[in-house]
């Protein structure tokens, strides 16, 4: 089966703060590749489209009049969010490339290569890849507190882009889910549609669903996805959460064209990528979608248990044949073996845990999710730096996943 559909979703652009005399260059190499690019004239600028969208990349040019090295440093300290963006700087004269280099964050490339260097090195940036956003990571329930703000308040919400469809494709729609859709809402006409996997209907995986703005303009149209549960299918569960009891608005509320499908354990080869999932160890049935794009096998499970007494050890091997010689492997860690203690039987996992049945089964890359509620950023870095001793041996990465982190995973001989 092959289920296609129209799109009107499109790549986000390129930002460069150049002079003129390089700006035609930059241009030439950027729109080759099928993006826009947007000339601005100061980091004022710059930020005020960071507010509404995530740039492909942003190209700063050291001999700008606006650029200065403290001023750059304070750009980073002011938006937080311009650290998940890629930034290349065309660097300037040698001392003050060394200067730069000493302390600029690691999502900021500096290059000395002009002419056919940096068209390459514009190239490579702009690499077909397939791109991961997380737009949610926390567990349970939101939680805005100012010691969670690094890692992220918002529960789960994935984004997973790739040039060979061109369609949305989400994965659960926590509370994350508002800010992708905020983003298409300014900066893409509020004009999208796709596909939404849903791997449960627990609270912190819908309760963003009713403020996704793009359901509500009329051209676009999506598809929602579920497994079955014991209330119903997708459609009977989520208009059950959307009773007048519970929210203002209900399903039949929405303008975008939508359908509303059960997903069955079978793989379904859908516009650009395959799908299929088995069913998580977690109180209600829940999917762990294992996602085929590209060359690339990706595994999403935001909710599941692997300890090992209330999970039999026939869950846990199927579990790793399932995710086995995975590129990538998106899980649930709420606990570490301490806390877990006290919580068996809730559906989460210990981050502990998770490494090493991640690593038996040979995953590539993983990144840790669904953090706990209470878990400030202090604790989320130490178990972060503790990860680092993993980090290129096993795993090729391996990291707490931050909202609004960006994974890409490149396309290799693949042009859009
Ligand atoms: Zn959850
Ligand atoms: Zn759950």
């Amino acid at each position: 089966m092959c289920q296609e559909m129209g799109s009107h979703y499109t790549a986000s652009p390129v930002i460069g703060l150049v002079d003129p005399d390089k700006e035609g260059e930059l241009r030439t190499y950027v729109t080759e590749f099928g993006f826009e690019f947007l000339l601005v004239q100061s980091f004022q600028k710059i930020a005020s489209y960071l507010e509404r969208i995530q740039p492909k990349l942003v190209i700063v040019d050291c001999q700008h009049t606006d650029f200065s090295i403290d001023g750059f440093q304070y750009f980073f300290e002011k938006y937080p969010d311009s650290r998940n963006v890629s930034f290349l700087l065309l660097a300037g004269p040698e001392e003050q490339a060394l200067e730069i280099e000493e302390k600029v964050y690691r999502n900021v490339e500096i290059t000395h290569l002009s002419g056919q260097g940096l068209e390459e090195k514009v190239r490579s940036h702009l690499q077909p890849s397939v791109v991961i956003t997380f737009w949610g990571v926390r567990g349970s329930i939101p939680s805005a507190n100012r010691e969670n703000m690094v890692y992220g308040g918002n529960t789960t919400c994935l984004q997973i882009e790739s040039p060979l469809q061109n369609q949305l494709l989400i994965f659960d729609s926590g509370t994350g889910i508002r800010n992708l859709g905020n983003e298409i809402a300014n900066y893409h006409n509020n004009r999208a549609s796709g596909h939404i996997f849903l791997t449960h209907p627990h609270w912190d995986h819908i309760q963003g669903f009713p403020f996704f703005k793009p359901l509500y303009q009329p051209e676009n149209r999506f598809i929602i996805h579920m497994p079955e549960q014991y209330k119903g299918g997708t459609r009977e569960v989520l208009s059950g959460h959307m009773t007048k009891t519970f929210f203002p608005v209900t399903l039949e509320m929405f303008a975008a064209d939508i359908e509303y499908v059960t997903q069955e354990e079978e793989r379904v080869e859908y516009e650009g990528f395959d799908l299929e999932y088995m069913v998580a160890n977690h109180p209600t049935k829940t999917a762990i979608y294992k996602i085929y794009i590209g060359d690339y096998v990706i595994v999403f499970a935001p909710d599941n248990e692997l300890g090992e007494e209330p999970s039999p050890l026939r869950f846990i091997q199927k579990f790793e044949s399932f995710v086995s010689e995975a590129d990538l492997l998106i899980h649930d860690a709420q606990y570490n073996r301490d806390t877990y203690k006290s919580r068996k039987g809730w559906g989460h996992s210990a981050w502990e845990d998770v490494v090493e049945i991640s690593r038996n089964a040979g995953v590539k890359r993983l990144y840790l999710t669904h953090h706990d509620p209470d878990s400030t950023d202090e604790y989320l870095e130490k178990i972060d730096d503790r990860l680092q001793a993993y980090n290129g041996s096993p795993f090729q990465e391996i990291e707490m996943a931050k909202e609004k982190m960006v994974v890409k995973l490149p396309l290799v001989d693949q042009k859009v």
